[in-house]
């Protein structure tokens, strides 16, 4: 077969914390994004300390993988003070890039250190000539498109710059422009361009209209977008030349991320190595991977054409399910089977899957289970407990399980 015309585009996953960029790069990312204490959004997302950032480091070095740090709030003058020295110190630990939504910090990290520069998806950049001009002035790396972009301006900015694009694949998205959307300033003082964001777009609103309320007394509605999910053009953006492929959402659990790497890792290395051609079976598998993987209901954000009412939320409550239940963690093995410190209750009966990094998914019924302290169980109800679960898969140490359906 004929090598593809194009590369294979990293993948790129968020970490809120150390754990989840070890799962992150363990179950196939080729990086990490992270954000430290400072000059960066997502200040709820727990966030690392230099001492994180240089372990996470020398874990994605060890494992050849990268670790980029978002540097991405829109700084008022105060807020740069320190700038300069934290980004010396970013390099020191082993960062290869930062993600910067601001061109002083984009040509001071460039004229400074060797770190790459990307310049964020804050920057609303739509066209080439905008990633031209910001390339020229401050030499940045690679550029993040606004998430506004369709897959033809895609297509376009990547042929007419020659630079390196990242584009998004999956997670959540803002409503309004990102970067320029101040919805949450406004209703609750927090700066959602300095890391405040309270998402107040996803709040629960009633219309009203000169005193009058106009919404449906039982219909309470949102503004909030549905997550992107671009799987189904994942093989379009690779032939039109994106360099990254992006997944949003640092404040996610280590299960969505362990989930959410996998299924994507899997799909874009099957998609590249036949061409953008799956079997039926295998379509059916991914699809069903991304499914299970995926907490909200998705769209296609606006790379078809301006996402219509289709990506809006409105009345749906799906914020809080997930679609699968995460069992627990493989912590250790014997004979016969495995051990699984617990998260959420399962039963015997119970189909259990395991999701081993590199590793198709394994599935199995519980026969036979026992506490390691009280001995055999029907049901474990308890988490954070040593079960043994009989069984003939034998799990590699460190993989998450989750219930599954044959
Ligand atoms: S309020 Fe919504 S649209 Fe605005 S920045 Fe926050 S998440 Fe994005």
């Amino acid at each position: 077969m004929t090598a593809a015309p194009f590369s294979k585009p990293e993948l790129l996953a968020p970490a809120g914390d150390l754990l989840r960029a070890k799962t992150a790069i363990l179950y196939g990312a080729d990086a990490v994004y992270l954000g430290g204490k400072k000059y960066s959004l997502r200040s709820r997302a727990g966030n690392f300390s230099m001492a994180d950032i240089r372990e996470a480091c020398a874990f994605a070095h060890d494992h050849g993988s990268h670790i980029h740090v978002t540097v991405n709030e829109i700084p008022h003058a105060h807020d740069l003070e320190g700038i300069e020295e934290y980004l010396h110190e970013l390099q020191e630990c082993g960062v290869t890039a930062i993600i910067a939504a601001s061109p002083a910090i984009m040509r001071l990290a460039k004229e400074t250190t060797s770190l790459q520069v990307h310049c964020s998806t804050q920057m609303s950049i739509t066209n080439s000539a905008a990633a031209k001009l910001l390339h020229t002035l401050t030499g940045c790396d690679r550029i993040v498109p606004g998430r506004e972009c369709s897959l033809s301006d895609i297509r376009t900015i990547v042929k007419e710059t020659g630079l390196e694009i990242e584009v998004f694949i999956h997670g959540g998205m803002c409503v309004n422009y990102s970067g320029r959307c101040i919805l949450s300033n406004q209703m609750t003082l927090r700066d959602a361009n300095r890391g405040g964001c309270a998402q107040s777009c996803r709040w629960h609103y009633r219309l009203y209209e000169n005193d009058m309320e106009r919404s449906r007394e039982d219909a309470l509605f949102t503004m909030g977008s549905r997550d992107l999910c671009a799987a189904s053009l994942l093989y379009e953006l690779m032939e039109a030349g994106a360099a990254s492929f992006k997944i949003e959402g640092r404040m996610k659990t280590e299960f969505y991320v362990a989930s959410i790497v996998r299924a994507y890792r899997s799909l874009i290395d099957d998609l590249f190595e036949n061409h953008g051609v799956l079997s039926e079976e295998a379509l059916m598998e991914h699809e069903r991977e991304l499914l299970l993987a995926q907490n909200r209901e998705t769209c296609k954000g606006n790379y078809e054409g301006i996402g219509g009412s289709e990506s809006i939320i409105y009345h749906e409550h799906t914020d809080a399910d997930v679609n699968h239940v995460f069992l627990g963690t493989v912590v250790g093995t014997f004979e016969n089977g495995f051990i699984l410190e617990t998260r959420n209750p399962f039963s015997v009966g119970d189909v259990m899957e395991i999701m081993e990094p590199a590793q198709p998914t394994r599935r199995f019924v519980i026969t036979e289970m026992e506490d390691s302290e009280t001995g055999p169980i029907e049901k474990s109800r308890v988490p954070m407990r040593h079960i043994r679960i009989q069984s003939d898969c034998h799990p590699a140490i460190g993989s998450l399980v989750r219930k599954g359906i044959l």
